[in-house]
């Protein structure tokens, strides 16, 4: 039983987690029904996709929509990405479909593109965070896309974490977070992208990337010849001053749970202070690895 302190107040929830586990080359049919139905009667499902687990919603249910945000502490007015099995279920969601959003979805989904579009007044408020924009995308990954076809909705999910932890990719990390704050979680195993969707904003004059992701820059130049960052990855400040087109990205991401250390130091004292640490650790009986620049 957990107290969520959240803008309705400290809210409890007690759910017990239904645990449904599938070979994502097989997905077992029970088990999906059963995920799908939870989802069409307005409960949380978590689930693989190929970036990392989603947190999922009726998306068309606005109180569906609000217990994610609940579950996850997440701030209101970060929006969330709505998941379609197909190409040709966007467009109820949406305003208008511009010309290159057809290329688009044609080169990149299934994938981790998520596309912004105008939206519809379908999609409920609380899904755009109050924006007039949707962030859509089909994921590639057969049990992201077996749920979405037998539940017969556009499902929106975010990260299946606590709001500003690490993004999920395997179904204990979900469980570590949200284990009884949800209705089930469906185990396909672990991720294989492990970074969330690219989002790009195409209802501007120029392709805009909102937050970078599993499709890179420089395969969105290739096929678009001109694409843009959002100046507020550059310059995060611009989020909190302006209001944020990339509304996400002005919160904290990717905190874990640990200690930092920051080495001041000319190359040789750093690396003499590292070379200290890490037998500390292995002293310590811990595994110790290294990430580093190439120059180091
Ligand atoms: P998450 O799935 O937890 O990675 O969160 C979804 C992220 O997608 C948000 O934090 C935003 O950065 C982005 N996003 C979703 N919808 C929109 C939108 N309509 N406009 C801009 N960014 C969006
Ligand atoms: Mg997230």
């Amino acid at each position: 039983c957990y107290t969520i302190p959240s803008r309705w107040g400290d809210k409890m929830i007690k759910t017990p987690t239904r645990y449904l586990s599938m070979d994502p080359k097989l997905p077992n049919l029970s088990h999906l029904q059963q995920a799908a139905e939870i989802l069409r009667k307005g409960g949380l499902v978590a689930f693989p996709t190929e970036t990392v687990y989603g947190l999922g919603a009726d998306a068309l249910n606005p109180e569906a929509v609000e217990k994610i945000f609940i579950a996850k502490g997440r701030p209101n007015d970060n929006p969330l990405i709505v998941h379609v099995a197909n190409p040709k279920d966007i467009k109820p969601l949406v305003r208008k479909i511009p010309d290159v959003a057809t290329t688009l979805m044609e080169l990149f989904w299934p994938g981790p593109l998520t596309l912004i579009f105008p939206k519809s007044d379908l999609v409920p408020n609380s899904v755009s965070a109050g924006l007039d924009t949707v962030g859509i995308r089909i994921p590639a990954h057969p049990v992201a896309l077996a749920l979405l076809k037998a539940a017969r909705i556009p499902i929106a999910a975010p990260s299946a974490n606590l709001s500003g932890r690490p993004s999920p990719t395997s179904a204990t990390h979900v469980l570590k977070d949200l284990n009884g704050k949800i209705d089930a979680i469906i185990d396909g195993g672990k991720t294989s992208v492990g970074l969330e969707s690219t989002v790009l904003d195409i209802t501007g004059q120029v392709p805009t990337i909102l937050r970078p992701g599993g499709v890179t820059y420089e395969q969105l130049e290739e096929v678009l010849g001109h694409v843009e960052m959002d100046p507020a990855l550059i310059q995060p400040e611009l989020n909190a001053a302006l209001k944020p087109r990339a509304p996400g990205m002005k919160y904290t991401h990717y905190a874990p749970r640990a200690e930092i250390w920051i080495v001041v130091g000319t190359e040789e004292q750093v690396a003499k202070k590292l070379k200290s640490l890490v037998d500390e650790n292995r002293a310590a009986g811990k595994r110790v690895g290294i990430m580093s620049t190439e120059e180091m």
